[in-house]
């Protein structure tokens, strides 16, 4: 065995124990590997080494079983955090009055939160904006807007609903500047 060439005969990677080294294909020293399940197969020594190779491929069930699994648990996390968003939700319909402040919107579906003095830092996760609003009833804080009148208020500054609104510029939709 020439120089710097590591014998790794005997050597076990997972379900794979090395034979005799088989040379070098594309700058990757292969080696004949014996897989527990009898296969005998020539494998990159470089994965084995790294664990990305652990068996002929007849373990791969074992992977999918464990990825499987983990996908499962990630699905009841995301169920989880969905049942206490809605959660926290229908308390703050409930709480706020379950209907658009600005123009009597009632379909739930439609219905946000919304801070009344803006959002300083960030967006707050709803979920947590949700909760906050329910721990104290702060209707100078928290209202409830419609997806409407919540993404003009966001946008232009006002609703267009409210006809005496001035935007932050000091012009409707339109461009047309408002007076009051
Ligand atoms: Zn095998
Ligand atoms: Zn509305
Ligand atoms: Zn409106």
């Amino acid at each position: 065995m020439g120089h710097g060439v590591r014998d790794i005969a005997g050597e076990r990677f997972g379900k794979l124990v090395a034979v005799k080294r088989l040379g070098k294909r594309h700058g990757h020293v292969f080696w004949e590997f014996k897989c527990d399940c009898g296969t005998v197969k020539a494998i990159d020594y470089g994965n084995a080494k790294s664990g990305s190779v652990i068996s002929c491929g007849c373990s791969r069930s074992d992977f999918e079983k464990r990825y499987r699994s983990v996908k499962r648990v990630r699905t009841e996390q995301s169920q989880k955090t969905l049942e206490r968003h809605k959660k926290y939700r229908e308390k703050f319909l409930e709480m706020y009055g379950r209907e658009c402040r600005c123009c009597g919107e009632k379909n739930t579906e439609f219905l946000t939160i919304e801070h009344i003095n803006g959002q300083k830092e960030g967006k707050e996760h709803s979920t947590q904006a949700y909760r906050k609003a329910c721990c104290e009833y702060r209707p100078d804080v928290y209202e409830i807007l419609c997806m409407n009148c919540n993404h003009a208020k966001g946008r232009y500054g006002y609703c267009p609903h409210d006809r005496n609104a001035v935007s932050r510029s000091g012009l409707n939709s339109e461009g047309i500047p408002l007076t009051s």
